[in-house]
C-alpha cells in the first residue's frame, strides 16, 4: 500500500520530508503516515497536471470514456482492499461500505458515459452571413479538495466530471483520510496517462491553500465545511479562478400530522445515524406536527436506543465512531450546551467509555429555534426534534438557517407536498423519504451550502467553459 504523493506518475515523499500520522478512529491507533505536503509539492503536481492536459483534452470523448470505465473496473477488482482501507481509516461499518462502493462504481460509470454527451446547444445563422456554434471546452488543471466523511466517494464526485470533461486534476484528500485516494492512484496508474491524476496529501492550511493560490489551477472544487468554503472563495478571488463549493447542511425534516409515523421513524433511525451522522444531507433537524410529536419522540427514542454501536468490523454493528477526537469533542460540547439551555435529551447524550471516538446516538427534544444545536451543523449522531403548530411555522423554521442543502417533507397530502417542496430553499427535497441519491440527479446547495452541482450531467458541464465560435461567409 503506497503512502507517498503521486505526482506525474511517480511516487514521491514531500520535498521537505515532513509526514502526518493517519489514525484509525475506532481505536485511536496510528495506521501509517503520509506526506505533509506544502507549496513545493503542490507546485510539482500542478506542473505535472499542466503537462498532461494537452494530451488528455484532445483525446476523443470515446477514449476518455473508455479510460473512466476502466477506472471503475479497476476499483471493482480491488473492492476488498478499498473497503478495508475505508473501514480502518473512517470507522465505517461493513453494511455501510457496501452501499458507498456501489454508488462509487455507478458514479464512475455514469461519468464515463457522460464524457460522450457534452454538447453546445446552438448552431445557426443569428446574423446574416455568419454561422455561430457553441462548444464546451475543458478548463485546464483542477484542484480538487475532498473531505473525510466519504473519502473515495467524494473523490469520485470530484474526479469523475473533471476528467470526463477533459481536465487534469490534482486531488488533495482530507489529512484525516488519505488512504483510498492513494489506493485509487495506485490501481489506475496503468489506465490514466501520467499527470492526468495527481494526489498530494497534507492539510488545508498548507497543501490546500497552495492549490487554491496556484496561478496554473483553473478551478478549485471543494467539498467541506462552510468556513473552509468562505476561505477558499476569498483566496481564489486573487486569481479569479472558478470555485465549486459543496458545503455543510442542516436538513429539516417536516413531519405533518397526516404522515406515516412508523415509516418516518424507520427511515430516520437508519439515515440520521448513517455514517455516525457525518453526512451533509443527514436528516438532523426534525419538526413534527402537534398530533404526531409525542409518537415521533417516543418511537424514535426507543429505536435509536437500539442502534448497535461499536467495532466497525463486527457483523452486527450499525454505527461506528466519529472521525476524530476533535469531532467527538465538538459533538459532546454541542449536545451538552443544548441540555444546559433547556432541551431534553431522551436517549444518548454522552461519549461511549471505550477506546476510539464513539458518541452514543442521541435525540435532543424541544431546543429553541435560535439555539446553537438547531442553527449549526453538528455532524455527529444527533437529531433535534421541535414541535410546530401549523404549516406556516414549519416552513418558516425549516428555511430559517444559513444552510440550504437538503430537506424532506412527510405527508399523505399531495397538495401540501407540492406547496412545501416549492417553498423550501434547499437543493434537494425528498417527500416521504430522506437521503436516496442517484448518479443522474444533481446534488448541491442553496445559500451557504455552496454553489455548483455534483453528479449528473450538470456536474460535468460545470467543469467546462462555453465557447462561441462565429464564422463569416
Ligand atoms: P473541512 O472544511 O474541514 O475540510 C475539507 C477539506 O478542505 C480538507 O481536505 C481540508 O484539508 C481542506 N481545507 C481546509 N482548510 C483549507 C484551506 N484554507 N484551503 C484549502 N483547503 C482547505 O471539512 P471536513 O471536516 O473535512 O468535512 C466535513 C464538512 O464537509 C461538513 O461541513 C460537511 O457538511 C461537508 N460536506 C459537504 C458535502 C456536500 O456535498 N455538500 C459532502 C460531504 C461533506
Amino acid at each position: 500500500m503506497r503512502n507517498q504523493n503521486y505526482i506525474g506518475g511517480a511516487w514521491v515523499d514531500a520535498a521537505g520530508g515532513a509526514t502526518d500520522e493517519v489514525l484509525n478512529p475506532a481505536t485511536g491507533e496510528v495506521i501509517t503516515s503520509v506526506p505533509a505536503s506544502d507549496a513545493v509539492d503542490v507546485d510539482a503536481a500542478v506542473a505535472a497536471a499542466k503537462e498532461a492536459y494537452a494530451g488528455w483534452r484532445t483525446l476523443t470523448p470515446r477514449a476518455r470514456s473508455e479510460a473512466l470505465y476502466a477506472v471503475a473496473d479497476a476499483i471493482e477488482a480491488d473492492l476488498d482492499t478499498i473497503k478495508r482501507l475505508e473501514m480502518e481509516n473512517c470507522g465505517k461499518p461493513a453494511g455501510m461500505i457496501e452501499f458507498e462502493m456501489d454508488l462509487t462504481l455507478d458514479n464512475w460509470r455514469f461519468f464515463a458515459g457522460g464524457a460522450r454527451f457534452l454538447e453546445g446547444r446552438a448552431a445557426g445563422e443569428y446574423i446574416e452571413e455568419h454561422t455561430s456554434y457553441l462548444r464546451r471546452d475543458p478548463l485546464g488543471v483542477i484542484g480538487s479538495i475532498a473531505p473525510w466523511n466519504y473519502p473515495i466517494n467524494m473523490a469520485t464526485w470530484k474526479l469523475g466530471p473533471a476528467l470526463a470533461a477533459g481536465n487534469t486534476v490534482v486531488l488533495k484528500p482530507s489529512e484525516l483520510t488519505p488512504m483510498t485516494a492513494l489506493r485509487l492512484a495506485e490501481i489506475t496508474a496503468d489506465i490514466l496517462p501520467k499527470g492526468v491524476l495527481n494526489v498530494v496529501t497534507g492539510d488545508g492550511k498548507s497543501a490546500g491553500d497552495a492549490l487554491v493560490r496556484h496561478p496554473d489551477v483553473a478551478m478549485v472544487s471543494l467539498t467541506g465545511s462552510v468556513e473552509t468554503g468562505k476561505v477558499i472563495a476569498r483566496t481564489a478571488a486573487e486569481t479569479l479562478k472558478r470555485v465549486h463549493l459543496e458545503l455543510g447542511g442542516k436538513a429539516p425534516v417536516i413531519i405533518f400530522d397526516d404522515a406515516d409515523i412508523d415509516a418516518a421513524v424507520e427511515c430516520l433511525t437508519d439515515m440520521a445515524y448513517y455514517n455516525s451522522g457525518q453526512d451533509c444531507t443527514a436528516p438532523c433537524r426534525l419538526m413534527a406536527g402537534p398530533k404526531v410529536f409525542d409518537a415521533l419522540v417516543s418511537g424514535l427514542t426507543e429505536s435509536v436506543g437500539n442502534i448497535v454501536t461499536g467495532d466497525p468490523f463486527a457483523a452486527d454493528t450499525a454505527m461506528g465512531p466519529v472521525i476524530s477526537a476533535r469531532q467527538l469533542e465538538k459533538v459532546s460540547g454541542m449536545v451538552s450546551r443544548a441540555g444546559e439551555a433547556g432541551a431534553e435529551i431522551t436517549v444518548g447524550g454522552s461519549a461511549l467509555d471505550r477506546p476510539g471516538y464513539f458518541y452514543a446516538p442521541s435525540v435532543v427534544v424541544n431546543p429553541a429555534q435560535d439555539s446553537e444545536i438547531v442553527q449549526r451543523e453538528v455532524f455527529g449522531p444527533v437529531v433535534t426534534v421541535q414541535r410546530f403548530s401549523d404549516d406556516e411555522q414549519a416552513l418558516a423554521w425549516a428555511n430559517d438557517v444559513d444552510y440550504g442543502l437538503s430537506a424532506s417533507v412527510w405527508t399523505s397530502d399531495v397538495g401540501r407536498a407540492m406547496r412545501m417542496t416549492a417553498a423550501l430553499d434547499f437543493g434537494c427535497v425528498w417527500v416521504n423519504d430522506h437521503i436516496p441519491i442517484t448518479s443522474e440527479m444533481p446534488h448541491g446547495g442553496y445559500k451557504q451550502s455552496g454553489y455548483g452541482k455534483d453528479m449528473s450531467i450538470y456536474a460535468i458541464e460545470h467543469y467546462t467553459e462555453l465557447k462561441h465560435i462565429m464564422i463569416k461567409h
